[in-house]
Formats: structure tokens, sequence, C-alpha cells
């Protein structure tokens, strides 16, 4: 007597979601689908500290201290399995709503609005409810068929709905939102340190050189350590702003998407004000002339 095994497929949460993600290892990596600049963030990290663990560091590490590649060491390994961390973990995706469930919805919403006229535009879909003791206005997501929780917002390149989203970011190839804003800071945080540390480093073993190495010598005759600095002089203004930015936004509890809504509405206000300024003195000073 032959025994059939009959094997279930079993379907994992991870597998009904139907963005713009890409998973592997039974779903534990969940990248966005557009990775090409997140490769390149990795050739970058990868290259300037192999060449400086290459090169410079030997020197330095006879001459001054053996601790100067421990310490790098150290700060590369954090940069490196926070970048990870950031980049293949779920960044707070929420899940759509099932037809079942996107019916009732919309059922709600038609029972809410009543029945609106030909031709007219239906009111903006907006739920109101009470969270500790406040009214909050829920926004409804078309794409997601859901009620957006507060703070959340809806990834047009992921086409997700993810919690607490603060930007989608090309250089870590995901979104970042509220289950991996944490290492997206201590990564920017921990690269910021590693990039002075490398720069500086280059300066002193330039300095230090025996061959008697000058800037306008290094310059004339280029090498791997001009490469080095040409390297980190750029990321320290972009990383070393980007990580004082998010400093502030922490200190504030903000996120950037919600930093720009402001900046958009204080622009949209400036530029109003400007209008009813430029408006008003137009017709104090051209309406007497016309009537002359
Ligand atoms: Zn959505
Ligand atoms: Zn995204």
């Amino acid at each position: 007597m032959s025994v059939m095994m009959v094997r279930k497929k079993v379907t994992r949460k991870w597998e009904k979601l139907p963005g713009k993600n890409t998973f592997c290892c039974d779903g534990r990596v969940m990248m966005a689908r557009q990775k090409g600049i997140f490769y390149l963030t990795l050739i970058l990290i990868l290259g300037t500290c192999s060449l400086f663990f290459a090169f410079e560091c030997r020197y330095l590490a006879v001459q001054l201290s053996p601790a100067i590649p421990v310490f790098a060491a150290l700060l590369f390994l954090f940069s490196m399995a926070t970048l990870l961390r950031t980049s293949f973990s779920d960044p707070g995706v929420i899940p759509r709503a099932l037809p079942d469930e996107a019916a009732f919805i919309e059922m709600e919403i038609e029972a809410a609005n009543g029945n609106v006229p030909q031709g007219q535009r239906p009111p903006p879909r907006i739920k109101n409810v009470q969270i500790n003791n406040q009214i909050v206005k829920l926004k409804y997501c078309y794409t997601c068929k859901i009620f957006r929780p507060p703070r959340a917002s809806h990834c047009s390149i992921c086409d997700n709905c993810v919690e607490r989203f603060d930007h989608h970011c090309p250089w870590v190839g995901n979104c970042v939102g509220k289950r991996n804003y944490r290492y997206f800071f201590l990564f920017i945080l921990s690269l910021s340190l590693l990039t002075i540390y490398i720069f500086t480093f280059n300066i002193v073993y330039v300095a230090l050189s025996e061959s008697g190495l000058s800037i306008c010598s290094l310059l004339l005759n280029p090498s791997f350590t001009v490469l080095e600095v040409f390297i980190c002089f750029f990321t320290l203004w972009s990383v070393v702003g980007l990580t004082g930015f998010h400093t502030f936004l922490v200190s504030l509890n903000q996120t950037t998407n919600e930093d720009v809504n402001i900046k958009r509405i204080c622009l949209f206000l400036f530029l109003l004000t400007g209008y009813i300024w430029f408006y008003l003195f137009t017709y104090r000073t051209l309406l007497p002339l016309t009537n002359m």
C-alpha cells in the first residue's frame, strides 16, 4: 500500500502583499524593486574602506597606534550592519484591505456620504476617530482601500501604505518608516563618524608620510589616498548634513514627510501673502492713475 504524502502549500503573509517589493530568504528580506542606487552605496562604502584598510591603515598602525584600524573596523562593521538592517527589513507596511473588507468600507462611506448627484464631486473620504480625547482625521487610501492610521502615508515607489512614513530612500533601497527608522538614523550617524574618521586619518597620513607627500604632489600624481579624500569630502557634506537634519527632526518628533508638508504649506502662505501685498500695492497705486 503506498502512502501518498500530500503537501499543503502554505501561503505566507508576505506572499500576499501586492506592493512593488521584492522578497527573498522566505520573506525575511524585503526591499524595493529599484535597487541600483543601493548597490552604489555598497560599492562606495566597501571600496573606500577597503582602500583605507589596505594602504593608510597599515602605515598608521605602525607609525601611530594599532588602535586606528581597530576603531575603523568597528565603525565600518556597525555602519554595514545598520545599513543592511534598514535595507532588508519591513519599514512598517500596512496590509491592504481584503475584498470583503474593502466592500464593507465602501458601503460605510456610501452610507455616510449619501447619494451624490451626478456631475458633482464626491466629498473627500475622511473618517474622524477619537484618540486620547482628540478627534483625528484618517485619510482614505484609494490603492490600499483602507483608512490610513495617523502619520502613515502611501509610498508611490513601493506602492504600499507605510506606518509613520518618513521617506523612500533610494540609497538604502527601501522605505524608511516606523519599524526601520532607528536603524536608518544609526546608519547615517555611524557613516558620518566613519567618513570623518577616514578623512582625518587620510590627512594625517599625508602629513606623516615619509615620502614627503604634499597636497600639490598628491594632486599632480593621483593615488588611492586622493580618491578616498575626494569621496570622503563629498560624502561629508551630504551625510553629516543629513544626520544633523534627522537629529533636528527626532528632537521635534517629526518625520521628513511631515516636515516637507509643513514647508509646502509655509511656501504656499508666503506666496499667497506676497500676492495679496502685490495686489494691494497695484490696486492702491494704479487705481488713482486710471481715474485721472
Ligand atoms: Zn496605500
Ligand atoms: Zn518606498
